[in-house]
């Protein structure tokens, strides 16, 4: 049984993860898609609502299950028997960091392999930042982010202030 991981804050969820989560299962036999409670991010959703927005996300998905995570990530991999942390690259802007991140948890743990996937170009340029941007001034982020998540946007920003 091959296990990857899909570590991210997942604030919220968009198409372009979507696309990565999907191209693991290609590879992998189980992937679980570990939620990050990162509280100084100050996430506009909270880790509750991440997982389940997540979670109804990748119900069509075969193999994909969604978990919270806290603490170090190679810990989080030998918990659920991962033996790969499957990050999403996007840019050359992405890979300095992806490429120290991957280099220190090598280091702390040598059995869990960094495997980087590549979106559909058409998502290369899709950040949460940026969908929670458009969202909060009123834009369309229906071609960005499944329905639910759209939808969860669209309550969020009329509740907020
Ligand atoms: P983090 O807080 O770890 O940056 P994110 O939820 O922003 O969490 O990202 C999680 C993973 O998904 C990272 O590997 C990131 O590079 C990748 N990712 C984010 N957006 C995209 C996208 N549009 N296409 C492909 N991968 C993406």
């Amino acid at each position: 049984m091959r296990t990857a991981i899909c570590p991210g804050s997942f604030d919220p969820l968009t198409n372009g993860h979507l696309d990565v989560i999907q191209r693991a299962t290609k590879l992998f036999d189980r992937v679980v898609v570990a939620v990050a409670r990162n509280e100084s991010k100050q996430p506009l959703f909270d880790l509750e609502e991440r997982i389940h927005l997540t979670q109804r996300a990748v119900g069509h998905l075969r193999g994909v299950e969604v978990d919270a995570f806290d603490g170090l990530l190679v810990e989080f991999a030998e918990r659920v028997n991962a033996q790969a942390i499957v990050r999403g690259l996007r840019a050359v802007s992405d890979f300095e960091f992806e490429f120290q991140l991957a280099l220190m948890n090598r280091n702390l743990d040598e059995r869990v392999e960094t495997i980087f996937m590549m979106p559909k170009d058409t998502y290369t340029y899709l950040s949460s930042r940026m969908i929670k941007e458009i969202a909060r001034l009123g834009g369309d982020v229906t071609p960005f982010v499944p329905a639910n998540i759209k939808l969860a946007l669209e309550a969020k920003f009329r509740t907020l202030p």
